[in-house]
């Protein structure tokens, strides 16, 4: 195992293990570890259990929350832990076993040279960012374009191979532990029994990543998935995988109006049966791009990328489905940039991942004017029929402050990441005056706080506008029955004093 518990190493050679995205500040942190296997990491474990030190698990380091941030303790780094174990049959599907340090890139590619009774399948959560590994992407319950189409992480975990912060190890596969009603009696591997009573709170109808997952008579993994490595450290997964459409067209199309573009992908979703996602950019974004795509098209207010699975027998049909649903909404084909083969969604996804990118430099520029401004980011969903409103109620907001923003992302789950951008000290504290009144306004119109991003250690005031006080110290509840001595990722998804609470 690499151990690194010099401070002046830690900060000099491994700084890098410290931040994710957020760009949080990370705090006073005791050692790095590396662990090459299972042994070595259930012997750090165990180790640090004894003497009470927090740990930090971290993975890729791409959170957006800093969710990997240390902010004492330990960062224990689970990059090593990268096996692909390989695929089983299971009934009609097809699982993938992993160790929890594989990036999604590294399984598209592994899955691209594999053919299964003559066909070629993949992971569907295609996460914006590859370099996200497995661990991550489940802890957070990511989604991604596809989402539309397939749903988020949780849908697609079948297996979950577990660390306790004593170094216990579970084996949860879906389908074989349930709670009754919102209570669960677990056995722990030291072969106690404990009860765990679930949160009660409702959870909105959308597309979720806040919180823990709780219902009634639930499977015991879900409550895992998404828990933000509160609870535990995945090791490895078993992720179910679907077959590869024959072909995938993938279009974006310039509209003249946001109403057109928004209207296009009401229709199209309903109409296009063979859609697996619709994107939105907006004006704002295409101002962002202009330099990196100079190709963009003049004058467009906004943009759906969105793809569609077909074969040789209906390309010609959707194609011209396609059409007519442009020219009902003032666009043509002309108007678009279509590809049929992958390098040219390659393409498509390279505008789409740049758009965050850029904003994050463009915030890296001004720091060095005003080190503490940020970027907000308001990831939230709300219900189909609200969706019009929220945004109606985004833009009016940003704009009555001269906010420079820009909203874009996953409009066929009604979804949109809405960045504000900050110039100066007072328009970041507006801006996060505006992210605060974005969450009541969210939860009010039945939505989520947070649809993808997860909640991590700088969301916690808007979880507690979702689920309120109670739910939050429910949830805190049955992070002191996993991990008793509070040791695995302090300060996400709750504040830490929380668990102090008795
Ligand atoms: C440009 C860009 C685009 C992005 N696009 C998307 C997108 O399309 N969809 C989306 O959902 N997110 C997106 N993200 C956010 C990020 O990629 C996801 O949150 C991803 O799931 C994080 O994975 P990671 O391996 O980097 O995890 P990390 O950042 O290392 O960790 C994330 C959280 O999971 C915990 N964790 C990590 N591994 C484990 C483990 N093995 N056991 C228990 N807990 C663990 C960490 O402690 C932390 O709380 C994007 C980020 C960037 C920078």
């Amino acid at each position: 195992m690499i151990l690194i518990d010099k401070k002046e190493n830690i900060l000099s050679g491994y700084n890098s293990y410290l931040k994710d995205e957020s760009k949080l500040s990370f705090g006073d942190v005791s050692c790095i570890a590396i662990p090459e296997n299972e042994r070595e990491l259930a012997d750090f474990l165990e180790n640090n259990y004894k003497k009470n030190i927090p740990i930090t698990i971290s993975n890729g380091r791409t959170g957006v929350t800093g969710g990997s941030v240390p902010l004492n303790g330990c960062l224990l780094s689970l990059e090593k832990l990268n096996k692909i174990f390989g695929l089983e049959k299971k009934g009609e599907e097809y699982i993938l076993k992993v160790q929890s340090g594989v990036s999604l890139a590294e399984i598209d590619n592994y899955l691209d040279n594999q053919f299964l009774e003559g066909k070629k399948y993949f992971y569907p959560v295609d996460v914006t960012e590859t370099t996200a590994h497995i661990g991550g992407t489940i802890s957070t319950n990511a989604s991604g374009e596809r989402s539309f189409k397939y749903g988020s992480t949780r849908k697609w975990v079948r297996y979950l191979k577990i660390a306790l912060s004593d170094g216990g190890v579970l084996n949860i596969h879906r389908g074989e532990l349930f709670a009754k009603g919102y209570k669960k009696e677990f056995r722990f591997p030291d072969g106690i029994k404990k009860d765990i009573i679930l949160p009660k709170y409702r959870m909105p109808a959308v597309k979720n990543a806040a919180g823990y997952f709780s219902s009634q008579n639930m499977d015991i993994i879900d409550l895992f998935i998404g828990s933000e490595g509160t609870l535990g450290i995945i090791l490895e997964a078993g992720i179910a995988l679907v077959s590869r459409p024959e072909n995938i067209v993938s279009i974006i199309a310039f509209f003249n109006t946001e109403k057109d573009a928004a209207e296009f992908s009401y229709s199209a979703r309903k109409t296009l049966d063979s859609a697996l996602v619709f994107e939105y950019f907006d004006k704002g974004a295409f101002e962002l791009l202009s330099g990196k795509f100079p190709e963009l098209p003049a004058g467009k207010e906004a943009a759906i990328f969105f793809e569609v699975a077909s074969d040789s027998r209906n390309i010609d049909r959707i194609i011209e489905d396609i059409a007519k649903l442009l020219d009902n909404h003032g666009c043509s084909m002309n108007d678009t940039w279509t590809g049929f083969e992958k390098k040219d969604a390659k393409k498509i996804r390279l505008l789409r991942h740049a758009i965050p990118e850029t904003i994050n430099e463009i915030l890296a520029e001004r720091k060095n004017a005003f080190s503490d401004l940020h970027k907000i980011s308001a990831d939230i969903a709300v219900p189909e029929n609200k969706f019009l409103e929220l945004i109606a109620y985004y833009k009016e907001s940003a704009e009555k402050h001269r906010l420079q923003y820009t909203m874009f992302g996953h409009i066929g789950e009604n979804h949109l990441h809405m960045n504000i951008l900050p110039k100066t000290p007072d328009e970041f504290r507006i801006a996060k005056d505006l992210h605060r009144d974005f969450a009541k306004r969210a939860v009010a119109l039945g939505g989520t706080v947070s649809a993808e991003h997860g909640i991590g250690k700088i969301k916690h005031e808007y979880l507690e506008i979702m689920y309120g006080k109670t739910g939050i110290k429910e949830m805190a509840a049955v992070k002191k029955v996993f991990d008793s001595k509070r040791i695995l990722n302090r300060g996400n998804i709750f504040p830490e004093y929380l668990l102090d609470d008795k």
